[in-house]
């Protein structure tokens, strides 16, 4: 084995490359462009080097930069990871020649498989179905426009060199051809430096399954079973699970034995992925190949108990594969959803900036690439982690992937963690009757806003008197500008989907309060049940709750779903009305005791200084100063009962002369 490698990639794969490489007691290298200097990546591991500009071109995709890293950190083999170089058969070949290991297959077989025509050709010719076609090798529109009326409508435009969805064009009829070759071409071009095209009929409500296999330099290969991966959107996966749901045994056997003669038909080396496209009735045909470790192999990892990285290195150090296809097992069933920098509301799209709050349910593993107080730029692809659960059936794994998704947020940067949601949720996908058109036809219906339920509403109620970090039952005046005290009810301003809502809070007995909103007046109560989960009570019945603040931001989460509550100062747009009143100048909120008095006559203060504590109604609140000023006379002594709206304090300008 190999002593010391070089992971040329960044983000989450990087960082998860890293995780086996400390496992196995191999030296990491990171290397960075000036956008991801300090990144997760450089930090977790062992050696970090600069390889250049944030331009890809200039840094992760630079041959020569990396081969530079290489040999200047003495790295004796190179794990490209994916996307970027990692299946470019030059970076192999250059890897090779300069005497290093490079983590993947030989670079004829990246070539091979790096052209679908090709690709396509050699797997027809071993008898694996592939989606009949043009190869597009005559390359003038009157060839295009005779193969796709041969072909029949739809039908699908494809970079021969492409990948990550792009240069992909749905055709639905013959007039829309001539355009949607010029724009697939112009994209092709630009993305993989190659214009060529080849034409496919377009498999109607189609499925996405691809199995994962894996091939030793000593002519074993085997295969690590099937993942689904149809729900994408434009092209691309955003949600993965394995095994497939779908396929019957019979078709699964089928599938894993054409992935196998795949396998066999280039003598495969190293980890890599066979994709087919799977119509209504069963029916499956060769996609492509990817010749590198998949995005979504966590789910296979779940399922089988591998660690594919360390499979690779296995493979990469000449060993023969240490298990043998019989004792490969799939366990239970894992779902993997790619968390993205986009804005669902807006089209999907791209977003950057800064990750305030990057809080994870704990109870599930997270691939990542960043953490609370990164910065997500637009130099690279807008993945910011994939969450992974697993579970002894589809139904378990979906109900985790559901509470996972509730108890995790990430912000204030739009994220597409609605649209996840709503697949988590969606009742059509845990029946499994999806096709790869379903986010796009039930974008609606995966992006409605969830419903409120009571207990979102206690538990807002219950954050405010029980700050974070507060065991004791003190509630947080000091920081819940939400709230004002009128009388003996608190008023509690709050924001929730772009409507101002008031809720009103009248305490009932030690830990309890009544709860007077639009949707009924309930009976509440919170008990703090770990670190993590506090039982809120609705009428006596008790639900785990997650909560999180930022500001006056507050995520909360029950029962599956989750909502964001932001405080408010006040009713927007309205008078100083009743509510208010209390505020104009320093008197008793409501009927209570003075516990504390930390100003003297003669003090300057400023607006918001903390002047006296008050006990009452089961709580503490701080009397604050609502403008600066001096301090007059005080009006009130430490112990003393003071009845509601009870002068405190003057001012010294409005004392008497
Ligand atoms: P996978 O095939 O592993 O599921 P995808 O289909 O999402 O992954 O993407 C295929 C490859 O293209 C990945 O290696 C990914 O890193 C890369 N890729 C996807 N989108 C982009 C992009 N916008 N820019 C650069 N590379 C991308
Ligand atoms: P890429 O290299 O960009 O990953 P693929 O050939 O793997 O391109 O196709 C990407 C996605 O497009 C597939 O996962 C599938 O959803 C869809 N797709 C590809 N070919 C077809 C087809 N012939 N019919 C229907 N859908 C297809
Ligand atoms: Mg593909």
């Amino acid at each position: 084995m190999f002593r010391k490698v070089l992971i040329a990639n960044r983000g989450e794969i990087a960082c998860r490359i890293i995780q086996t490489c400390r496992r196995l007691g191999l030296i990491s290298v990171a290397v960075y462009s000036e956008a991801d200097r300090g990144s997760l990546h450089t930090l977790l591991a062992d050696e970090a080097w600069p390889i250049g500009p944030a331009a890809p071109a200039e840094s992760y995709l630079s041959i020569d930069r990396l081969l530079e890293a290489a040999r200047q950190s003495g790295a004796d083999a190179v794990h490209p990871g994916y996307g970027f170089l990692s299946e470019q058969a030059d970076f192999a070949r250059r890897l090779e020649e300069a005497g290093l290991v490079f983590v993947g297959p030989r670079p004829e077989t990246i070539a091979l498989m790096g052209s679908k025509r090709e690709a396509k050709a050699l797997m027809a010719q071993k008898g694996i179905p592939v989606v009949p076609g043009y190869d597009g090798t005559g390359t003038d529109l009157a060839a295009f426009e005779q193969a796709a009326a041969r072909i029949g409508f739809p039908l699908l435009v494809k970079a021969v060199f492409g990948g990550g969805g792009r240069g992909m064009r749905l055709v639905r009829n013959p007039g829309e051809l001539a355009d949607a070759l010029a724009g697939a071409r112009r994209e092709a071009e630009s993305s993989f430096g190659d214009g060529a095209l080849l034409l496919e009929r377009y498999i109607e409500h189609p499925r996405h399954i691809e199995v994962q296999i894996l091939g030793d330099q000593h002519g074993h290969q085997i295969h690590l079973f099937e993942r689904e991966c149809t729900l994408q959107r434009r092209y691309q996966k955003v949600w993965e699970e394995a095994p497939s749901s779908l396929v019957g045994t019979s078709a699964r056997a089928e599938l894993l034995e054409a992935a196998l003669q795949a396998a066999r038909a280039v003598d495969y080396r190293g980890a890599g992925t066979v994709e087919f496209v799977v119509g209504p009735e069963g029916d499956f045909y060769f996609l492509e190949m990817n010749t590198r470790l998949q995005v979504e192999h966590p789910v296979t990892e779940t399922v089988t108990g591998l660690d594919l990285v360390a499979l690779q290195f296995e493979i990469a150090a000449g060993r023969p594969l240490p298990i043998r296809q019989e004792e490969v097992r799939c366990e239970g069933h894992a779902i993997e959803v790619r968390l993205y920098a986009e804005d669902p509301a807006r089209g999907f799209l791209p977003t950057a900036g800064p990750i305030d709050c990057f809080t994870l349910a704990p109870d599930l593993r997270v691939d990542q690439g960043f953490r609370a107080g990164d910065r997500l730029g637009t130099d690279y692809d807008a993945l910011i982690a994939k969450l992974i659960v697993g579970g002894p059936d589809r139904a378990a794994a979906l109900s985790r992937m559901r509470e996972a998704l509730a108890r995790s947020w990430v912000g204030p940067l739009p994220t597409n963690l609605t649209l996840l949601a709503g697949l988590a949720a969606h009742p059509t996908v845990a029946l499994g009757r999806v096709d790869t058109g379903f986010i796009a036809d039930r974008l609606d219906e995966l992006l409605a806003p969830q419903p409120v339920l009571p207990h979102h509403w206690a538990a807002l109620v219950w954050s405010l008197l029980h700050p974070p970090g507060d065991g004791s039952s003190r509630p947080p005046w000091q920081s819940s500008d939400g709230f004002r005290v009128g009388g003996l009810a608190i008023r509690l301003f709050v924001e929730h989907g772009g409507e101002d809502r008031t809720l009103v809070v009248r305490p009932l007995e030690a830990g309890a309060w009544r709860l007077e909103c639009d949707e009924g007046n309930y009976r509440v109560e919170g008990r703090i049940r770990d670190a993590e989960t506090v039982m809120i009570g609705v009428e006596g019945e008790f639900h785990p709750v997650h909560l999180l603040r930022a500001d006056d931001r507050i995520h909360i989460a029950c029962r599956g779903i989750a909502q964001v509550f932001t405080l408010r100062t006040g009713p927007r747009a309205e008078g100083s009305g009743g509510a208010d009143s209390f505020t104009a100048g320093c008197v008793s909120p409501f009927p209570g005791r003075i516990l504390e008095i930390r100003v003297k006559p003669g003090a300057q203060v400023v607006a918001g200084e903390a002047l006296m504590v008050l006990e009452g109604m089961k709580i503490e609140y701080t009397v604050k100063a609502q403008r600066a000023g001096r301090i007059g006379s005080l009006l009130c002594t430490v112990g003393e009962a003071v009845a509601m709206d009870q002068p405190l304090l003057v001012f010294e300008e409005d004392s008497p002369p």
